[in-house]
């Protein structure tokens, strides 16, 4: 038995053994044909970076239909409908991202091979919306009447350089800040995990630009790509720790016209990651003063009345760490419904939309939504859903145990 309340004031197990908790329960089993037909329609719509309208507008209009209020494209592009309770607090988001990796162009047309589903995006995050409709369905359908209410959100710029800014609006600009209690989204596949903490990152851009020259008659000229060689050794220099594990790389370089010829211009993009805020910061500062010395020691290598090289360091992302504590209600809600569906939870740690309002100490988990899946960002990727059912009836019990059954029921 469990000691946990929710609001309403039933535990968690009270609330699995609600007839109409178990009517929505049915609803995933009944319907898993219609639902992976839904997730087939939604992964087919293309969603490449910052251009997720037309996945955002479907979804509009999949909540509209479904009777949810005020459902609308939001002046950042996600989509959001609300699904009122007795109450407006609390006030729970639930969430997964519209956005893919892919570019334009790519082609999603969903192919079905034994039982999967394969298409670019189809489980990260196409299986997280497709909870989205399901669990709308599922309350809409078993008639649930909440205490607090549920916002539901398709957010844009998930993934690399969206930066989160999907999220960012919901939380620091849009129409519903400061009245935003807690924050579960669905993202990728799965019954198990439990994100609590935020993997953080700082992502840059170093660019390198001097006179450039001839390699012969202009020797002593500055070379951009000489300077970004000693960035690069510095920076590799660096005591990473592996507890809090906190990594460093380089990805990518650029630079030069040819082989005899002092380049103008060279850059790299840097990603640093640490499941630390205080490590992050540390190593951030490193990578800094790094790119400056190594500078300083080019320049101060060229000939004399040759121009320095300039250093430019653009930020390119910034997703703060974090943590949601594992003592937490939302954690042990989360905890509790998953060992109550037969399932070993499991605590992690990812970057997902949940960095955002865990950085601003706003309750956030992030959870998969049932199946499993392979090949993530790739081409390839596949989507099995056996077992989905099983992943929304614990995201249902998690949603409930936030915001609760209303008395009556
Ligand atoms: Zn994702």
């Amino acid at each position: 038995m469990s000691s946990l309340t929710t609001p309403g004031s039933r535990t968690i197990d009270e609330l699995l053994a609600a007839p109409q908790v178990q009517a929505a329960f049915q609803f995933f089993e009944t319907n898993a044909e219609a639902i992976n037909n839904e997730h087939i329609a939604i992964s087919s719509i293309p969603a490449p970076p910052f251009q997720e309208h037309e996945r955002a507008d479907y979804l509009c209009r999949r909540f509209q239909q479904l009777g949810l209020e005020n459902a609308l494209v939001d002046e950042e592009g996600n989509c959001v409908a609300l699904r009122r309770g007795r109450s407006l607090d609390p006030l729970v988001v639930v969430s997964a991202h519209l956005d893919t990796v892919f570019p334009e162009g790519t082609n999603v047309t969903v192919r079905q091979q034994e039982g999967k589903l394969l298409s670019p995006g189809i489980a990260d995050d196409a299986c997280g919306l497709a909870a989205l409709i399901a669990l709308t369905q599922s309350l809409q359908a078993a008639g649930i009447e909440t205490n607090g209410s549920l916002l539901f959100v398709a957010t844009v710029g998930e993934e690399g350089e969206g930066n989160l800014r999907g999220v960012r609006h919901l939380f620091c600009e849009g129409p519903w800040i400061n009245q935003l209690s807690s924050f579960v989204s669905f993202d990728g596949p799965g019954v198990d995990r439990i994100i609590n903490r935020a993997l953080g990152s700082k992502r840059y851009r170093v660019t390198l630009r001097g006179p450039g020259g001839h390699s012969w008659s202009d020797f002593g000229i500055a070379n951009p790509v000489h300077a970004l060689g000693r960035a690069i050794s510095r920076l590799v220099s660096y005591p990473a720790p592996s507890e809090p594990r906190t990594t460093f790389n380089v990805g990518r370089i650029e630079g030069g016209a040819s082989i005899n010829v002092i380049p103008g211009e060279a850059l790299m993009d840097v990603d640093l990651r640490s499941t630390s805020e205080r490590e992050l910061l540390r190593l951030d500062a490193f990578f800094r003063r790094a790119m400056r010395e190594a500078t300083e020691d080019e320049n101060a290598t060229r000939r004399q009345g040759n121009p320095p090289l300039d250093l430019s360091l653009q930020l390119l992302g910034d997703r703060p760490t974090g943590e949601t504590l594992p003592g937490s209600a939302i954690v042990e809600i989360a905890l509790e419904a998953t060992r109550l569906l037969g399932v070993t939870p499991l605590l992690d740690q990812a970057s997902t939309d949940s960095n955002l309002p865990i950085s601003l100490g706003i309750p956030a988990i992030t959870l998969g939504a049932g199946g499993t899946s392979g090949n993530s960002h790739t081409l390839d990727e596949w989507y099995d859903p056996i077992d989905r059912a099983r992943g929304l009836q614990r995201g249902l019990l998690v949603v409930l145990g936030l915001v609760g059954l209303s008395a009556s029921q």
